[in-house]
């Protein structure tokens, strides 16, 4: 059982036309030599060019990308939700649909952990589980796929607990070291628990993030083999960099980089992960909402971040945030502009006035880029951002182009 649909079910052919540059998200080929792309019924039909596909069916609508990229939607692989649109960290609504107007299709909850009151005993640690779950499947703000209900490991869970909650849907587990587990050997069999009923999950790395979280180090984060090392750069006080470079070199497991973490000891994971050919490993979060705030474009910056301090060519940033996160974490229905994936996509162009040739020159200087639409499972839940700066060009809607349908 994995909760309600979502209650929009996306239908009818869409072809988006113009694409200056196609952004797969997979590392293995950033970037796909195409300029058109076909959308059936919400997923990702075909990619190709304009000129090879006359004769197809004709779409019911036309989007004329007007030369931006086209990029797989954002995952941010680390979020913590509370109920709806609101977080009580700092007590602010509407902060998943702002995300998407970040390029945000997809949101991670590493635990529920701010939720008021929460629940520390077993049950009402299932409970909380299941109704977040449940929840934020049945409630998309903005139309953000936000993957909540995220236990935090507690002492007193069993295995049963954890196979009660992997078949009521649960699908992921909140860091360790939020709650009272936080020692390597009992992290690691309640990881192997959560492993065996099909969830992912992550390890807190670093300093107390709030009070009542605890101090993981590098000994903690290797022996518990979480699928994710969370906030590997500090979530928000970063470990030693030799303990840090021990997890990186030491653990086979996903080094999540966060917006909200330690910026220099990033871009350190960063230079390892390309000198040591592991940037499969590397994945992006924001750890928001957090005593920072809420960064609705968080991901983006720290794409920006890495590419334009850390020397990480722009194409491949993108991966980190899209087809790795979306590889580790098991969503294979997302994350990469490919057949057969969902149609989570971002258009994107450089900003009005910005340095830089084009959109990944733009952000090889640092800037960010603008955002001209949005689409979560091929619907448009944006056309302009209404937090980039303004993109220079954006797609548009042609009403009667000749290849619709009459
Ligand atoms: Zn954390």
């Amino acid at each position: 059982m994995a909760g309600p649909a979502p209650a929009e079910q996306p239908k009818g052919r869409i072809l988006i036309r113009n694409v200056g540059l196609m952004l797969s998200g997979d590392l293995a080929r950033p970037i796909l030599d195409a300029d058109a792309l076909v959308i059936v019924d919400g997923l990702i039909d075909r990619i190709g060019h304009a000129d090879d596909m006359a004769g197809e069916p004709a779409p019911d609508m036309v989007i004329d990308a007007q030369g931006c990229a086209l990029c797989p939607g954002l995952i941010d692989n680390h979020v913590h939700t509370a109920a709806g649109d609101w977080t009580p960290r700092q007590n602010q609504i509407g902060w998943i649909d702002s995300s998407m107007h970040g390029g945000i299709t997809t949101m991670i909850s590493a635990g529920e952990a701010h939720y008021p009151g929460r629940p520390r005993d077993p049950v009402g640690v299932k409970a909380l589980a299941i109704a977040s779950q449940r929840a934020f499947a049945a409630f998309r703000p903005g139309g953000v796929k936000v993957i909540a209900g995220a236990p935090v490991p507690e002492t007193g869970l069993t295995e049963d607990d954890f196979r009660e909650m992997g078949e009521a849907g649960v699908s992921i587990v909140g860091e360790l070291g939020l709650g009272g587990i936080k020692d390597g050997p009992t992290g690691r069999l309640v990881h192997g628990w959560a492993r065996k009923y099909g969830m992912t999950t992550m390890t807190h790395t670093g300093g107390p993030s709030i009070p009542g979280s605890g101090l993981i180090g590098a000994d903690v984060v290797i022996e518990a083999d979480a699928d994710v090392i969370a906030h590997v750069n500090g979530g928000p006080t970063a470990l030693p960099d030799d303990e840090i470079l021990r997890i990186c070199r030491e653990s086979p497991r996903a080094l999540e980089i966060v917006h909200n973490g330690n910026l220099r000891t990033g871009l350190m994971v960063l230079d390892w992960a390309m000198t040591n050919d592991a940037l499969d490993r590397v994945i992006l979060g924001t750890d928001g909402p957090a005593g920072s705030g809420v960064q609705p474009l968080g991901i983006l910056r720290t794409i920006t971040h890495l590419a334009s301090i850390g020397g990480l060519a722009v194409d491949r940033a993108i991966c980190l945030a899209t087809g790795n996160t979306a590889r580790i974490r098991g969503l294979t229905d997302r994350g990469v502009i490919a057949a057969g994936r969902a149609a989570d996509l971002v258009f994107l162009d450089k900003a009005e006035a910005s340095a830089g040739a084009d959109v990944l020159g733009a952000i090889a200087t640092g800037n960010l880029p603008g955002i001209g639409m949005v689409m979560i499972d091929g619907i448009i839940r944006t056309h302009r951002s209404r937090n980039t700066p303004p993109a220079l060009r954006v797609p548009v809607i042609v009403p009667d182009d000749p290849s619709r349908r009459a």
